[in-house]
Formats: structure tokens, C-alpha cells, sequence
């Protein structure tokens, strides 16, 4: 069986992005005629839901299915909800497409939801968690996790994006009001923010301290920004947020100020596009436009087979419509030619060994994968220190036989998880 790869993008590196010194300012997208946002909730047939087809919505307005739901999406525009659709990703979880319909005549005040920004957890839990960035306040304000130490990224953590480089260049001092804000609300005592040691930035940061990274991949993943910065070893199946720890993008710190300062909810996400032949597009776009749009946009057109990418090479995943939407946490977006990506096969492993000398935690990658194919998840862990591993991909990448490690490897932790959460 032939599968389609992730990667092969025309010119893979293993060395992060630099930003350009033309600090080219994004596109904006106009918010077209129709906006999907991704709720990660369910719809249950069961419950009597909060919100319907044909409803009216405002600006801002806080959407949620049910009257006991956590989790919600606000509305970047006034205007109907044309309907519902289900949504599931690579692992099979399912989240709720609300489709709705902009009106363009609806700019008053009385079309806008009533909207104060308060500096303090209750209200970010509330309202703030979906800012372009996505901060994540439930977490911050979880009491079973004590987050000691921010993390701002700076540096972006997959090879080809220079988006979090652009947002703390361009905008440093809202993500220095941003990070001033969060403290507050927060009370984490330590924040810091990841740079590449070689951007050339005159851009201040004050008291935030700066960790710069190495410009080798994957050296900004949150494990090895721990080991190499903050003097943390991250043990096998703990999070970053498990040691107190928590990585929150330099874009949501900009969403942040500019909310308290305008008191109005933000909706325009920054994101990377890059197309078929590898030219990289940075623009804006709201919240819920479809890709389909700003693809059309830059004259990217899809075809039968060819491969849209959300998130870099080495980590991210492919989706199958090109009509899902911006998100909160949606950094870049890559369009493979049907041509240009690499096969993976089923040959079987060869033995050459070049995944274990890549691995930068030692996992014994040919040995993991044998019990991950057999569906062996708890041997994976307990033989072969599935759990260690950082999620970097470069497995994958080195491998002779073409075998989708990195999709194994992230399938056979999810799938431990569950087990372990059902046990
Ligand atoms: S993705 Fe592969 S190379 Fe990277 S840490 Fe995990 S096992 Fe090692
Ligand atoms: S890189 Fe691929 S072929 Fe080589 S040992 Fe690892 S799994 Fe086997």
C-alpha cells in the first residue's frame, strides 16, 4: 500500500527559518461570505442546544452548545448561524463546525455583545481563551497545575516558519504589554521568551528574559528549551505544564493587549501560507475563514491529491477539506503538489539504523515502531520508552523504508492515553 507523506516539501532543511529583515506587513483577507469556527465539542442529540440554525449573532457574542459546555468560540462578526456540520481529527476526536453567515449592514453598536475585559482568571477563562495565539487560560487557571514559569515562543518551533520571529519583531511591545497583562491576571512569577540566537532584532523586551535558542532543529521544541534553557529534564510522559511549565505564542500576548487596550475582542490571526512552489505568503485573516479563501486568494489551486498541511514539515498534519477554517493556534499552512510529495511505503524496516542515531532523546525508534504496527502500545512504553520521545519527527524524516514513523509514534501515544485514561 502506497501512502502520501507529510514531507518532501521542494526543499526541506533542518535548520530553522530566519526572518527576513523586510518586515513585509501580512495581507488581510477580507471576512468572506461565510465563516466556520471550530468548536471542540461534540454535538449530542440528547441535549437541548443553546444556540440553532437560523439563530441571529453578534460580534463577539459567546457561542457554546449547551448550557453545562466549557467550551465556546465567540463570533467575529455579526450575523446568522447558517448551520452545524461534525469535524474529526487524525485520532478520531470530534469537535462542531458552526457555519455563519455575516451580514455586512450589521456594524452598529447594538450588533457588537456586550464585552469588559477584567484582569482576572474568571473573565480570561471565559472570554480570552479563543484570541488568535489561544491562550490557554483553562489551563493557567487549572488548580491541579502550578504554572512557575512562562515560556513565550519566539522562536518558532518547526523548520520553514518565521511567523513567531515576525510577531515579536514587529510587535514587541504589545507582547511585552501582553506578558505584563498575564502576569497580573496570572500571578506566574517567571516569564521568559525564546529567540533564535541569530535574529538581529532591535526590539526590547525589558525585563522579559531571553532564551536564545540554537538554530539547529528541533532545539525550540518545549523539551529541549527546558533542557538546554531552563536546566529541566522532561521525564517520559510528563508535559511541559506537568513540571510547571507552560509555552504560550508571542501572537497571543499581542491579542491580549490589544483587547484591554481597545476593550474589544480581537479575531484577525497572523498566519504563514506556503504554496506549491514554496513561496511564502504571510497575511491576516479572521478567525473562521475558510482555507479555501485565502488559497484562492494567492491563486493556489487544489487538486486531486495534492496535500494541505496545517503546521510546518516536520510536525504538522494534513486536512482533508480545504474549506477548515483558520484557528486560534493556526501558525502556517503548506500546499504540497500532488507531484512533489514523497511516498511512504510498507517496506519493511531495513535496519539502517538512521532513525535511533537521529533521535535526540534515544528512543530505539526501529524497535518502538515494530510494537506500535502490532498495536502494542503498552510494550511501546514500558520496553521501548515510547513516552520519551518529543514529538520532532525527524525519525521520519531519515528513514530509508519511508515508514510514517512520526504518525506512528504520535498514534501509539494518543492510543496509550486513552487506554490508560479507560483503565
Ligand atoms: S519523533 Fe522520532 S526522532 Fe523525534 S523524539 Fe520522537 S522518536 Fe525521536
Ligand atoms: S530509519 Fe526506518 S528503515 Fe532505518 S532502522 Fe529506522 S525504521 Fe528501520
Amino acid at each position: 500500500m502506497i501512502k502520501r507523506s507529510f514531507f518532501a516539501l521542494s526543499k526541506p532543511r533542518l535548520t530553522y527559518d530566519l526572518l527576513d529583515a523586510d518586515l513585509k506587513a501580512p495581507e488581510t483577507i477580507p471576512v468572506p461570505g461565510s465563516l466556520t469556527l471550530l468548536l471542540p465539542e461534540a454535538i449530542d442529540s440528547t441535549k437541548k442546544a443553546l444556540i440553532t440554525q437560523g439563530g441571529a449573532v453578534k460580534k463577539g457574542e459567546k457561542l457554546k452548545l449547551y448550557e453545562d459546555s466549557t467550551a465556546y468560540v465567540l463570533s467575529p462578526c455579526a450575523g446568522s448561524i447558517r448551520g452545524f456540520d461534525s469535524y474529526s481529527d487524525d485520532f478520531g476526536n470530534t469537535a462542531t463546525y458552526i457555519l455563519i453567515k455575516p451580514d455586512p449592514t450589521k456594524t452598529g453598536a447594538e450588533d457588537s455583545a456586550e464585552f469588559k475585559p477584567a484582569e482576572d482568571l474568571e473573565f480570561a477563562v471565559n472570554y480570552l481563551g479563543q484570541l488568535p495565539g489561544a491562550l490557554p487560560f483553562a489551563l493557567l487557571a487549572d488548580e491541579n497545575t502550578t504554572i512557575k514559569t512562562i515560556v513565550i515562543t519566539g522562536a518558532d518551533t518547526d523548520i520553514l516558519s518565521d511567523a513567531c520571529q515576525y510577531v515579536c519583531t514587529a510587535y514587541a511591545d504589545e507582547v511585552v504589554e501582553g506578558s505584563r497583562l498575564l502576569k497580573r491576571i496570572t500571578q506566574v512569577p517567571k516569564i521568559c521568551i525564546t529567540l533564535p540566537e541569530k535574529l538581529e532584532t532591535q526590539a526590547n523586551f525589558g525585563a522579559i528574559q531571553a532564551l536564545k535558542t540554537s538554530e539547529v532543529y528541533p532545539a525550540t521544541l518545549p523539551a529541549m528549551v527546558m533542557k538546554d534553557h531552563l536546566d529541566m529534564v522532561l521525564p517520559a510522559g510528563k508535559t511541559p505544564e506537568d513540571m510547571g511549565v507552560c509555552f504560550i505564542r508571542a501572537e497571543a500576548l499581542v491579542s491580549l493587549a490589544r483587547v484591554f487596550k481597545t476593550e474589544q475582542p480581537v479575531f484577525e490571526k497572523i498566519v504563514t501560507l506556503i504554496d506549491k512552489a514554496g513561496n511564502k505568503h504571510r497575511l491576516t485573516a479572521a478567525i473562521g475563514t475558510p482555507l479555501s479563501k485565502i488559497l484562492a486568494r494567492f491563486n493556489v489551486h487544489i487538486n486531486d491529491q495534492d496535500r494541505i498541511i496545517i503546521g510546518g514539515p516536520m510536525r504538522g498534519f494534513a486536512t482533508f477539506t480545504p474549506h477548515h477554517p483558520v484557528t486560534p493556534e493556526m501558525d502556517m499552512v503548506i500546499v504540497q503538489d500532488k507531484d512533489t510529495v514523497a511516498e511512504l511505503s510498507d517496506t519493511p524496516c531495513v535496519n539502517c539504523g538512521e532513525c535511533v542515531r537521529i533521535c535526540p532523546v534515544n528512543v530505539p525508534v526501529n524497535l518502538v515502531v515494530r510494537y506500535l504496527e502490532a498495536d502494542e502500545y503498552e510494550e511501546a512504553a514500558d520496553k521501548f520508552d515510547l513516552e520519551s520521545c518529543i514529538e520532532c519527527g525527524l525519525c521520519a524524516f531519515v528513514c530509508k523504508a519511508r515508514i510514517p514513523l512520526y504518525q506512528y509514534i504520535r498514534l501509539g501515544k494518543h492510543e496509550l492515553h486513552a487506554l490508560r485514561a479507560d483503565a
